[in-house]
């Protein structure tokens, strides 16, 4: 074989195991003999379908069921699953909910001195708290993280800026959104469907207690029927509860699609990035 020859091969095997977007990228180690003796080429396994993508957790992924405020071991499973989708080399940001302190609306409801709005931000200071407790969890797994907050907070969080963001990403680190949008009167869905375009993030993955999109309340009917594949369009029709009606139109109006799932079972997050087909697919064309 030629000097020639040797460099093509080369070239070929590095353009094989490189990562792009929407491919696979197939795992391979090779040991090529050339004049100057073996020369030894691994590259790092993804099969992932996708290269950037927005996690939505809400607050209860926090909590022991049933529970409120913050569960160490709740906190470090979902680390662990995170963890493990980031060493596969996906660009992860997550958004996350604060329900398990406080919801804005239900708050409001129940006080008589506190108005919506302040409610709200209360719901927004939540999220912060808990994209503190997984950052470090996170940390302490392994994995390299920033805390961007859509409202400015600097002794704790950088402020949400998009390129910086976007930078993160690249540099493989995991970057967490807190604050929600930074306006009250929506929640952590809308959020998630926002960012996610602005990120170009190619799908949102809410994380649920349940295993996808039912017919019905499944904790309420054990014979809903669960979808694999469904439309915006048959979802905002039958009021099939996916993520909040804003969340939803966003994403169908921008072609985003969105995969529940349960990320309870240990291993669905790996699971529903490395493209199989678990839970619910939400877009505008399912799959065939
Ligand atoms: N929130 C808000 N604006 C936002 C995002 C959240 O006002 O852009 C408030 C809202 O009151 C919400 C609370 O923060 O109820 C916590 O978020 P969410 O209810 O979405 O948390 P989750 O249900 O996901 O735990």
């Amino acid at each position: 074989m030629t000097d020639i020859s040797y460099v093509r091969l080369l070239r070929d095997l590095l353009n094989f195991g490189k990562q792009t977007p929407g491919t696979l990228t197939v795992s391979a180690g090779l040991a090529i003999y050339c004049n100057t003796g073996f020369l030894l080429m691994t590259t790092t396994t993804n099969r992932s379908p996708y290269r950037r993508v927005l996690l939505k957790i809400s607050g209860e992924s926090f909590c022991r069921e049933g529970e409120s405020g913050i569960s160490m071991n709740e906190l470090s499973s979902v680390a662990g699953q995170i963890r493990d989708v980031v060493q596969k080399g996906i660009q992860l940001a997550i958004v996350c909910g604060g329900g398990n302190i406080l919801r804005g609306k239900q708050f409001a409801d129940i006080s008589q001195s506190i108005v919506p709005s302040t409610a709200h931000y209360m719901g927004m200071l939540a999220t912060v708290i808990n994209g503190l407790a997984l950052q470090d969890a996170l940390e302490s797994a392994g994995v390299q993280t920033r805390l961007q907050s859509a409202i400015r907070m600097e002794g704790v969080a950088e402020p949400f800026i998009r390129r910086r963001c976007l930078r993160h990403l690249e540099k493989g680190r995991v970057v967490i959104l807190a604050a929600g949008t930074g306006s009250p009167f929506v929640t952590t869905d809308t959020a998630a469907a926002l960012r996610a375009r602005e990120i170009d993030a190619e799908v949102v993955l809410k994380g649920t207690k349940v295993d996808g999109v039912y017919s019905e309340d499944p904790l309420r009917n054990p014979h809903a029927i669960r979808y694999s594949d469904i439309t915006f369009r048959e979802v905002l029709s039958q009021n099939l509860q996916v993520m909040d009606a804003q969340a939803m139109h966003h994403c169908m109006e921008h072609n985003i699609d969105i995969i529940v799932f349960n990320y309870k079972r240990v291993g669905n997050i790996a699971r529903v990035v490395a493209g199989e087909r678990i839970g619910t697919r939400v877009s505008n064309e399912p799959r065939s």
